[in-house]
Order: structure tokens, then sequence, then C-alpha cells
């Protein structure tokens, strides 16, 4: 189905296709596992899946379970580094790198080596490296509704919230996390005390978004730093091109190089089995599927998304 403002209509092709891929989808039986480090998210269905694409004409483009929300996790990584780089610009690069890590995304081995600078901004590490910057000069509640206000306003909706049982859930099981975080600290990586970093981070990562607002909120990705071609601007298009960039080399952790293979896309994975991909100048879209693969990616997510990219000839690589 495609909702325009003007009501419904159609363009066959990617109608079709998503439709098509919807239903391939719901017919498979390999399904992955739930993240089930974190109590509230081993209880997922794993039957779920939806889909939407936001495109260039302003259209909405969605299937299965597009409605329904889910924990963005790591995904919220790519708002609190666009954040990040609009409170503090080229400097948040002296405490976090640009390369992929080959890492898990909870790893800690590599910041022993790297003097407690973490790869990237989105394995663990590195986000909660971002999540300091952005608290930096404010309480934790100001700077947990700045990342709040500013998804809220990328997708264009202010319904978005916070699931406070899975943010509780998380902080109760956190260990490798707050070991990470300490890590960091007594680099000097942190400038904040810890339990007020991953108080935000916990938070952030506990937003809960269905795969319609997802899209929407991809959008300034897609389409040169603005909400819509030629709409309002959100970030200048040569930090969206870099963010990008860093989908593209860092987003599914130590499956980065598998994904690109694959799918052909930047793309951004959270654990809560979203995966947020772009299209540049073409389209942002969501998908959204609770089993995982062994690198903690959404194991049907992707496989739609490849399906996607193939039909519509979407790869950044060509045809
Ligand atoms: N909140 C999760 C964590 O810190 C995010 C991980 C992910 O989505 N890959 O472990």
């Amino acid at each position: 189905m495609t909702l325009t403002p003007e009501g419904l209509e159609h363009t066959p092709t990617l109608d079709t296709i998503i439709e098509g891929i919807t239903c391939r989808i719901a017919e498979r039986s390999d399904r992955g596992r739930p993240a089930d480090y974190i109590p509230e998210l081993a209880r997922a269905d794993l039957s779920r899946f939806g889909i939407a694409v936001a495109t260039a004409d302003g259209r909405l483009v969605t299937g299965g379970d597009r409605d329904m929300g889910f924990s963005l996790q790591s995904i919220s990584k790519v708002f609190t580094l666009t954040l990040a780089l609009g409170q503090v610009g080229d400097a948040l690069w002296r405490r976090v790198g640009r390369e992929p890590s080959g890492n898990p995304f909870n790893s800690i081995v590599q910041l022993e080596y790297e003097q407690g600078r973490p790869r990237n901004p989105f394995i663990n590490a590195g986000a909660i490296a971002v999540t300091d910057a952005i608290l930096s000069g404010h309480q934790p509640r100001e700077a947990l509704g700045a990342i709040l206000r500013f998804i809220r306003f990328v997708s264009d909706d202010d319904g978005i919230t916070i699931n406070e049982d899975v943010a509780r859930s998380e902080k109760e099981n956190g260990f490798r996390n707050i070991a990470l975080a300490n890590y960091m600290r007594s680099f000097g990586i942190l400038e904040n005390p810890v339990d007020y970093v991953l108080g935000v981070y916990f938070h952030h990562c506990a937003i809960e978004m269905n795969c319609r607002q997802l899209a929407m909120a991809g959008r300034y990705l897609a389409f040169g730093g603005r909400h819509t071609p030629g709409g309002a601007r959100v970030v200048s298009a040569e930090r969206a091109r870099r963010i990008n960039a860093l989908m593209l080399t860092c987003g599914h952790y130590d499956g980065s190089g598998d994904f690109a293979f694959h799918v052909g896309l930047p793309g951004k994975s959270g654990v809560g089995g979203g995966i947020l991909a772009i299209v540049p100048g073409k389209a942002s879209i969501a998908v959204w599927s609770p089993g995982l693969d062994a690198n903690g990616n959404s194991w049907l997510g992707a496989a739609a998304l490849e399906q996607l990219a193939k039909e519509m000839r979407w790869s950044v690589f060509g045809d």
C-alpha cells in the first residue's frame, strides 16, 4: 500500500516488489535468534516482519508489520552521531575513529591496543563516547531530551517515545557496556561520570519506533541532508554523505563487508532487529525482523534488503 498526502496511489514497480518481498519473507522458516542478552528483547516474536520505504517523490511504501514498534537499539547511534557532529563538529574525531572494527559490537580487546579510543561511532564503545560528547555541559535528562527531540524532528512524529522497561532491562544486564565505559574513562576518552553516560546511552538505545517512522527519520541521509529533496535542511550534504560512508563501512559491525557484498547500501542495524538502509538520492528504507544472525544483525531484514536492492537496482556499486 502507498500513502501520499493526496490519498492512495500506485507505482506498480516498488509496490509490487515490496508486496512480493513481504510474502516471501513470511514463508521463511529460518528466522534467526532474538537478542537474549537483553531479557526484555529475548521475548520478541520471530514471526514478525515489517518494511517501509520513503521515496524521493514523498511517498511511503510499506509492507508487513510496518506499524509495530520495535527497539531502535544501535540504529539510534546514527542519530546520536548526527547530533554530536552538530554540537562539537570535527573535534568528535579526536576521541573516536572512522575505521571498521572487524570485531563484535561489544568487543573490548581493540580498546586496549588503541589506548581507549574506539574504532568507530557505531560499535558500542564508540557510541558511548559519542553519547559522552552530547552529554558534556548538560544534565543527562537534557541530553536525552535533545536526542529524542532530534529523532522526532527528523521523523516528523512527536509520538516517538522511550521504552523504560527495555532501558531498565539493559541497565540491569549491561556489565559489558559498563566495563567498556569505565575502560574508556580511564584513558580520558569519557569526560562525564560513567553512570550518567550509560544512563543516556541505555535510554537512547531503548527508543521505540516502527518501520514507517524509521524510514521517515532516515530521509535526511538519503536526500543530501534535507528532510525531502529541495526541502528544509537538517545537516549539510557533506555531513550526510559522510554518515552514509560510515554506515556502509561500519554499520553492521564485523558483518559490514558481507552486508555491502549482498545489499550494497549504507545501513545501520540494531539488536532489536531493525535496519535503516539508505539509497542516496532515492530512498530511505526501514526493515524489521527480530531474529538476528551471529553478528547481531537482523537475519531476514538483511535478506529483504538484498532482494529489494537487487530488484530496484539500488546498490550503490552499480546495476
Ligand atoms: N543497546 C545495545 C548494547 O549496547 C545495542 C547493541 C546493538 O544494537 N548492536 O548492547
